[in-house]
């Protein structure tokens, strides 16, 4: 019986891990839940789950639970926590072997560190955290056998490509797949007027909010390729971003005899889930068998920087000192909340990430303040561009 830590559990990642795994009851059980504020569903699973620790990150909601939960006295009382404390203890609880990190952003970073102190088997949801860590993250879970298992689905595709034993066998590249979001074959005249709800209606995958518009602008795609880069150790001019509408390849492998090994998958979140869960065994994961014959054509062509001007910021922090990832992420935080919120149009965000990223000196990261240092600086930078140039007074 595997026991699974899930930060982050009450969002789209951690409902599709629940989902899983309550199709194996005899594999897994849950020993921490946690969530910002989506009491109502934290407070669901509680009843189906049991966990033994409960999370509620926002001070307010916390008390709004335990309200809820005295009220609906019953013989299963958690132990419930609070806030980023309550957040590290979920991840390095003694009860769990694995930690699913699925927590939205920046605010991930502090518990997926903890995990990997902690020395947890880590299903890595939260991109961010390996963004704005530069290496650290890696570094923490290397020095504490603290194995980071890919939940993003490109990375996951990836990792079941590789060969077991990376030094018996050089790659050729890494290709990252990308669907290119609901805006591929949009008019760029009418980017303008984008609103948040129609970016958020990705074609192919339900997700949170945040991610449906890093999709959109392909932001998403610029924070895997860094994903990319620190999770598998390669150079950057190592892995190549394809457009591949279908999302049916998640990525693939190319080898130097010319053979390129792709995992293919209907676009659910459970496929990787069940992968990394269960692994190195593999589950069923409640998606259907992929119909070839089904499908239609499958393409892939080369992604326009000039429709997603958002890929090449990336590109160009990853070229920058390490701190320029942190900071990328940051102003994109910021800027994806402010559209999000009406305060600005969708074209604004990527302005908002080079001005950002132009404006703030790039340093070496070596420590954990540093990051923060730079995060909140970055916050507050991107904040101000958009209260000063971008919104209207
Ligand atoms: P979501 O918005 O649906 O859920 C986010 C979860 O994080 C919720 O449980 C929420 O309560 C919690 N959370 C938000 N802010 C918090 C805070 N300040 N403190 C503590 N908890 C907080 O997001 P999602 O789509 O599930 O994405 C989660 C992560 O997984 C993101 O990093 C995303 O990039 C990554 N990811 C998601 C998908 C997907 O299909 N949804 C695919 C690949 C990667
Ligand atoms: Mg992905």
């Amino acid at each position: 019986m595997k026991q699974v830590s899930i930060l982050g559990a009450t969002g789209s990642v951690g409902v599709s891990t629940l989902d899983v795994i309550a199709n194996h009851p005899e594999s897994f059980s849950v020993s921490a839940l946690t969530t910002n504020k989506n009491i109502d569903i934290l407070y669901d699973q509680c009843m189906k789950f049991r966990p033994e620790l409960v999370v509620v990150a926002n001070e307010d909601s916390a008390n709004k639970f335990f309200t809820k939960f005295k009220k609906n006295a019953n013989e299963y009382v958690p132990q419930i926590e609070t806030g980023r404390k309550g957040l590290e203890i979920a991840a390095s609880f003694k009860e769990a072997e694995c930690v699913v990190a699925a927590i939205v952003g920046a605010a991930g970073l502090p518990a997926t560190l903890a995990a990997a102190k902690a020395g947890k088997s880590i299903l890595l949801a939260n991109k961010e955290a390996l963004v704005m860590s530069g290496d650290l993250l890696m570094k923490e879970a290397r020095q504490n056998n603290s194995q980071i298992l890919p939940l993003d689905s490109e990375h996951n595709a990836v990792f079941q490509c590789l060969p077991i034993n990376k030094d018996q066998c050089d790659i050729e590249k890494i290709i990252l797949t990308a669907s290119g979001g609901p805006f591929l074959e949009k008019s760029l005249s009418e980017f303008e007027n984008i609103t948040p709800e129609q970016a958020c209606a990705h074609p192919n995958w339900e997700m949170g909010k945040k991610i449906s518009v890093d999709s959109a602008t392909m932001m998403n795609k610029g924070l895997e390729l860094i994903e990319a880069c620190k999770l598998f150790d390669v150079n950057v001019k190592d892995v190549e971003i394809v457009i591949h509408p279908q999302s049916i390849v998640h990525s693939m492998v190319a080898y130097p005899d010319g053979s390129v090994l792709a995992h293919m998958a209907y676009p659910d979140m459970r496929v990787p889930i069940a992968h990394a869960l269960a692994w190195p065994q593999r589950i069923e994961s409640g998606v259907k068998m992929l119909n070839l014959t089904e499908l239609s054509a499958l393409e892939f062509f080369k992604p326009d920087f000039n429709r997603f001007p958002c890929l090449q910021l990336a590109y160009d922090a990853l070229h920058a000192e390490q701190s320029a990832t942190t900071v990328l992420n940051a102003a994109n935080e910021v800027a994806v909340d402010s559209f999000l919120n009406e305060q600005i149009r969708f074209t604004d965000i990527a302005p908002v990430i080079d001005a950002t990223l132009q404006d703030i000196e790039h340093v070496e990261i070596d420590e954990l303040d540093v990051i923060f240092e730079k995060d909140q600086e970055a916050r507050k930078y991107a904040e101000r561009f958009i209260y000063d140039s971008l919104v209207r007074h």
